[in-house]
């Protein structure tokens, strides 16, 4: 039997009122996600305990049937993970965003959209003067750095109960309150301190005034663990699996529970991304995989735009060029289950992220018709079949 779940990122919302009392799931277009639903079963699941963060970090590792509660350690150390960084017992992966803070306030948590390569010369000026045998800071793309702390025999300062925001949730506000704190916030908050007069003087952010952009003024350190214990999913759940995604960390959760990733030319993350590419890889790698996963984020990219319409058309390119045609070619090669769900609501109207179920269709071998012929929210809500701890929805669907 095949498998392939279908995630269009951050996709459950709430009624608006611009699309008369409809949900965007409800008022796009998506009669292959609706063949679905009609098909086979709609419910729901809560993919984000009420104790962690409603990111996809927490939100993907429970829809791939991971209980977060045991395995979430942070976002760092799966972006880690996406860059093949390994990372010892006692090491930690600690998020190092390059940002613009202008009097106190987060001006802009990716520093007007820094370039990979002023990045790659701010982070070695970083590691020249800070840096050392304890900490290494690794460059990444635009402002999404790392910084890892080698522990060697040393258990690591930070721990559970250390707290660092990130910087995508303080834009346009005051960052007074919001600095690191618990246990070694000191050394965050020094690190960061100590990048102020670095940036300052860097001829980087020299080049950058001159050419009217905003500066670098400072790192912002956040989202960091250790490598979480992951057991491989062919091990727990017995079969083999790979992801297609444009995201990192949907990388890092894919090397992390041992899957294979495909990496399609023409995938951007974003709302321009190329759909059908996507769709023509998940169907290619029915051959050699149990299990496929199709991870779109322009969903959630419109939802934290606020733009309805873009949401709605992400919902139909995805409905159009990958569900449909995935689901006639799992359909055409025997036995198999499709499920298509995202991993946590983000509403339009709040253009977060936020807590509560999501709606999922399954359809397949195995899996009788319920009375539900659509997909979508007030379906989900009105189903007998619901997960409150979501990472128990994999088992279900896997049929084991
Ligand atoms: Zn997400």
């Amino acid at each position: 039997m095949k498998f392939a779940l279908v995630i269009p990122d951050g996709c459950a919302d709430e009624p608006q009122d611009s699309l008369s009392g409809k949900t965007p799931l409800q008022a796009a277009d998506i009669p292959a996600m609706d063949a679905v639903a009609a098909q086979g079963a709609v419910g729901r699941a809560n993919h984000v305990p009420a104790d962690l963060p409603a990111g996809s970090d927490v939100a993907n590792l429970s829809l791939l049937g991971y209980d977060p509660r045991a395995y979430y350690t942070g976002r760092a150390p799966l972006e880690a993970a996406a860059q093949g960084i390994q990372l010892g017992p006692n090491d930690c992966a600690i998020r190092c965003n390059l940002v613009t803070v202008e009097e106190q306030m987060m001006r802009d948590f990716t520093a007007d959209h820094i370039t990979t390569e002023e990045a790659t010369q701010l982070l070695a000026t970083l590691q020249a003067e800070l840096g050392g045998a304890k900490l290494e800071f690794i460059p990444g793309v635009s402002y999404r750095n790392l910084l890892v702390w080698r522990g060697g025999n040393t258990p690591p300062p930070f721990t559970a109960d250390t707290r660092a925001t990130p910087p995508h949730d303080l834009t346009d506000k005051s960052v007074i309150d919001d600095f690191p704190r618990g246990p070694g916030s000191d050394l965050l908050n020094q690190l960061m301190s100590d990048s102020v007069a670095i940036f300052a003087a860097h001829p980087v952010n020299a080049a950058r005034r001159k050419q009217g952009k905003l500066p670098a003024t400072n790192v912002w350190l956040w989202g960091q663990g250790r490598t979480p214990a992951v057991p491989p999913f062919a091990e727990v759940y017995g079969k083999q699996g790979a992801m297609i995604t444009a995201v990192d960390l949907l990388r890092g959760l894919a090397a992390l529970i041992g899957w294979r990733r495909i990496e399609v030319p023409g995938a951007t993350g974003y709302l321009d991304t190329d759909y059908a590419a996507k769709g023509r890889a998940a169907i290619a790698a029915l051959n050699e995989t149990d299990f496929i996963c199709v991870h779109v984020e322009a969903t959630d990219e419109a939802s934290h735009e606020g733009n309805t319409a873009a949401k709605i058309k992400a919902l139909e390119e995805i409905d159009r060029h990958i569900v449909g045609p995935l689901h006639q070619a799992l359909a055409a090669q025997g036995e198999y289950r499709l499920m298509v769900s995202p991993d946590h609501p983000t509403p339009l109207r709040t253009k977060t992220h936020s807590h509560g179920a999501v709606p999922f269709a399954i359809a397949g071998s195995g899996i009788a018709s319920d009375k539900f012929r659509t997909y979508d929210e007030p379906s989900a809500n009105a189903s007998q079949l619901a997960f409150d701890d979501g990472w128990k929805l994999m088992r279900y669907f896997l049929g084991s």
